[in-house]
């Protein structure tokens, strides 16, 4: 019987409905990876200058040698300048103001997340958490964002491991809903929304895929898309940037070990992976965490034109069929 659940951290209802099925992707696997692309060592003078790196010294800037680059991102929609509103109630605009930047997170093109060693991806998200930083420190910003995407369906600007940072003065529609619920709850219940749906997720385990000392993953109760993934830190902070770094390590083996289930269970497919977060700690309500949604079926009209989500595949059965693609990895390790 198809189902309507309520999202807890928004305002939609979604409609779980298995008798839809799932059809297979529409858009196929993201692989093979290309051996080099635009932003591979050697090919750095084709991308704009870079802002920042991680290179033994001894290279020089925009030079080969390192392990990861920040650089502009190409075509900005945004220009670092002071956010200026102008107009009344009914009709007010602001020149786009804000930054944004694009890391290349390994010289090889087909090192993808769940491919680069651990020590990697490690040295990956601290960088991560050095330029949010910087980015959410600059005066007006209201909104600071990480996306990965991989596959061209899910919106890739490359096929290659990279992610995009973005900070602007005004916020973001998906995390401002969230911020609200979660305001709502702490004013009513006391505590935090994400903590106590986290409590009675692990609680229940019905659709926890994945856990560790220090962060959880889990198929969202109201996912509103097949396989969404959410990994979130046990320790209760707003924001990414307050991350410890000692806890890094756990992150890494967690992101890595969702995208190999969903790679396993899901034929390589597209994605994104989306960080929502504050710009800084300290709000007792917000609960920074990770989204992963694979990009598997095409939104078919009702659920654009009506506003609802129509998900086919219950979450349950995600979690169960992802923790059974990763049981089945370790026995063949
Ligand atoms: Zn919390
Ligand atoms: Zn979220």
């Amino acid at each position: 019987m198809p189902l309507f659940r309520k999202d807890p951290f928004g305002r939609a209802w979604v409609l779980i409905s298995p008798e839809r099925g799932l059809v297979a992707s529409d858009f196929g696997s993201v692989l093979p990876f290309p051996e080099r692309s635009p932003l591979s060592s050697g090919n750095e003078r084709e991308t704009g200058p870079e802002i920042a790196a991680v290179r033994p010294s001894g290279t020089v800037p925009d030079g080969p040698g390192w392990r990861m680059r920040v650089i502009a991102q190409p075509s900005a929609l945004v220009e670092p300048r002071a956010f200026r509103e102008e107009g009344d109630e009914l009709f007010r605009q602001a020149p786009s103001s804000g930054y944004q930047e694009l890391i290349v997170e390994h010289p090889d093109a087909r090192m993808t997340l769940d491919a680069m060693p651990r020590n990697h991806l490690v040295d990956v998200l601290r960088l991560y958490r050095e330029r949010l930083a910087l980015l959410a420190a600059h005066p007006d910003i209201r909104h600071v964002q990480i996306t990965r995407n991989v596959g061209r369906a899910a919106g890739a600007l490359y096929q290659h491991p990279h992610a995009q940072l973005l900070a602007v003065p005004v916020g973001s529609r998906w995390v401002e809903e969230e911020v609200e619920s979660a305001h709502r709850y702490t004013r009513d219940h006391g505590g935090c929304l994400f903590c106590d749906v986290l409590a009675r997720e692990l609680k229940l385990r019905e659709r926890v895929v994945t856990s560790n000392d220090s962060y959880v993953a889990i198929a969202p109760y109201a996912a509103k898309t097949p396989f969404e993934t959410w990994i979130l830190p046990r320790e209760h902070d707003s924001a990414f940037t307050g991350v410890a770094a000692n806890t890094l390590p756990q992150l890494a083996d967690l992101l890595q070990t969702v995208v190999r289930g969903l790679n396993d269970a899901l034929d390589h497919p597209p994605y994104n992976l989306l960080v929502h977060t504050l710009p800084a700690s300290g709000d007792a309500s917000f609960h920074w965490h990770i989204e992963v949604l694979p990009r598997l079926t095409r939104q078919a009209g009702f659920d654009w034109g009506s506003g609802f989500y129509v998900n086919p595949t219950p979450p349950e059965d995600a979690a169960r069929f992802l923790r059974e693609a990763l049981a089945l990895q370790e026995v063949q390790e």
